[in-house]
Order: C-alpha cells, then structure tokens, then sequence
C-alpha cells in the first residue's frame, strides 16, 4: 500500500515537472519572438499585456531620431499652410508619425517620396485619420512625438521694432521654441548622446554638450515652471524647468561659476519661452558647490520626456538625443542685452507671448 503511493505521487509529481517545463519553453519562446521587435514598442506594449495595473497604459520609451532636415521641411508645411488660405492646413507632428510608420521609427530611412505621397493625398482630400488608420504604431509616434515637439510650433506674439524705434507685439503662428543660446554668441556640438561618461561611476551621456564661451546668456527653450535650482554634484549650478503641460523636462547644467542665473529666478517661479534664464559656464563634477572641475566651458543642455509622474526619477526615466533638436532651433534665437551694468545681468530684447497658453 505505502509502495503503490508512493507510485502514484511519483507520477503526479512527473505530471507537475511537465508541465512547468512546458509553460517555461512556450513563455521563454513568446518573450524570445517579442524581443525581435524594437525596445520601444515592446514597452509600450507592455502596458497592454500586462493587466496588473490598470494605470500602467503610458509610453514607456522614445527613440526621437528624426532628423533636423526632416523637422524643417515638415514645420515649413505645417507653418506655411497656417499663413496662406489654404484649406488644407498641415500639422507636422502628423505628417512625422506618418513618416515614422513608414520608416519604423527610424529616420535615418526617411523616404523624400513617403512624404510627397502623403501630400498628394491630403490635397486629394484623404484625411489623416483614413490614411493612418491600418498603421499599428501611428498612435505611439504621435503620442511621442507630440510630447516631445508640441510646445515647438502654434500661435505667439513677439514684439517687433518699426523705423522709429517704437515696438509693437505682433500676432504669429509659427516656430515659437528657442535655441537654448541666446542670438549672436557662439556655439558648437556634435553629436555626443549615449557617449560613456566618467565622473562618479560609469553612466551614458543623456544631453547635448553646446560648447561656448563662459558667461553666454543662457535662454529658455519654451516657458515652464522652474523644478529645480541650485547645486547638483554632475550638473554643477543647474537649472530644471518643465513645461507646461508636464510632458516635458528641460535640464540646463554646468553653469556660470559666481554667477549662474538670471536674477530674480526660483522654484517655483515661472518662466517665458526666449528669457534668459543663466550663464554658460564650467561647474559640476563635485560634491562640494561653487566648483569649477570641467575642462571646457558648455552648456549640458537635455530634455526628459515624462508621460507619468513614476517616471521622474529613476529607471524609468527618458531621456531623448536633442541633437536634432538643437540644429533645428538654430533657426529661432533670442536677442538680448545687458539691463544692468552694475550685476552684468542680460535678459531679452524682444517680449514674447504664448498665445496658446490659456
Ligand atoms: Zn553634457
């Protein structure tokens, strides 16, 4: 009797050893197929597959590689349809999202004709909506890259000076981002994201370094709340300002030495697109604040994308190669000029409005 048990838990334990082992290949293969994919769409799917959470559904990555000519001929569109009597208007995150389902996701793929077809067929009176509505990934590159650019193109006011000297604000729709370095001072960069790092303990490059002259106003790139000021061990003097619409984080580090910020600026404080906001300087690399312990002066200039507030801090944070982001606003910068003589403070010459902020 003992025997003939022992026989039969034999078999079931058997029975139960298969089984795992079964449901351990089939998972392993499914996560093995899935990995064929690209990261971001895994991730973003996760959130789909996963029903453990029901607050889970946001965009966990972005891979922003569009390069900066194919942001110039799409803003051209979206900005030059909204200033003529078209009937038809662009909107250029649109027409990016298309693109990106036709490239998957890579520019460096970017096909002049998707784009010209694409045109063809709005004028021809096809809607977005139909022609995207087979495309499986649309909704995520929209999504992405409305978090990312959708403070960079709409309505504003700026003023404008006449012959006389005598300034008026004018209404515009158009590109109303600024490059971080304000109009007639000197920059250069390449391309250096993801590039090991050193200082501290190894980590990835997840900025663009502007390199430039020590006391270069420093301008803000869209309006936003200042998240953070003051001293950070890497960053040096920085300063952290989120937009508006949370979506986006800027960070600007390594500031001047003395003399880092703009006067008046605190957390908490708001600022407006073209302000300046600090100086170009060589801080950073130190526990101990007010040090100079970079080689050469530069702006660390990034932006974090932020879809939920989990993603703030830690792992889960993203961070985009701006790279492309700064050779397109080469085009838009922020005349300045120093207010006071005494503190050697600039700030902007030209006052400017969002008019698509409340
Ligand atoms: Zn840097």
């Amino acid at each position: 009797m003992i025997i003939k048990s022992i026989k039969i838990n034999k078999k079931i334990i058997f029975a139960i050893i298969s089984i795992f082992l079964t449901i351990t290949i089939i998972s392993s293969y499914l996560i093995i197929s899935k990995s064929t994919e690209t990261n971001s769409l895994i991730l973003w799917n996760k959130s789909s597959t996963n029903n453990t959470d029901k607050n889970e559904n946001f965009i966990k990555w972005v891979d922003f590689n569009i390069t900066s000519d194919a942001l110039t001929k799409t803003a051209k569109l979206d900005i030059d349809s909204h200033n003529s009597d078209s009937e038809i208007k662009y909107n250029w995150i649109e027409l990016l999202s298309y693109l990106a389902c036709k490239n998957g996701g890579n520019f460096k793929n970017f096909n002049e004709n998707d784009l010209t077809t694409l045109l063809e067929q709005l004028q021809n009176g096809k809607t977005i909506k139909e022609l995207t509505k087979n495309m499986k990934y649309y909704n995520y590159y929209y999504e992405s890259y409305s978090a990312v650019l959708s403070g960079f193109i709409g309505n504003y006011s700026i003023e404008t000076e006449n012959e006389n000297g005598t300034t008026t604000f004018q209404d515009k729709y158009g590109i109303k981002a600024f490059l971080p370095i304000a109009k007639n001072y000197a920059f250069s960069h390449y391309d250096d994201f993801g590039a090991s790092r050193s200082y501290g303990f190894k980590r990835t490059h997840l900025g663009n370094d502007l390199m430039g002259n020590t006391g270069t106003p420093i301008i803000a790139v869209e309006s936003g709340t200042i998240e953070h000021l003051g001293w950070n061990q890497y960053g040096g003097w920085r300063i952290g300002i989120r937009s508006f619409d949370k979506k986006r984080y800027y960070y600007y580090a390594h500031l001047r030495k003395n003399h880092p910020y703009a006067a008046g600026l605190v957390e908490g404080s708001t600022v407006t697109a073209g302000d300046v906001i600090g100086y170009l300087g060589m801080t950073g690399y130190s526990i101990k604040e007010n040090v100079n312990n970079i080689n050469v002066p530069h702006l660390h200039f990034g932006i974090q994308l932020i879809f939920d507030e989990s993603q703030v801090e830690g792992n889960n944070e993203i961070w985009i190669d701006v790279y492309n982001i700064i050779e397109f606003l080469k085009q838009n910068r922020s005349t300045v000029f120093m207010n006071n003589s005494e503190t050697k403070d600039y700030v902007k010459k030209y006052n400017f409005k969002d008019n698509d902020l409340n």
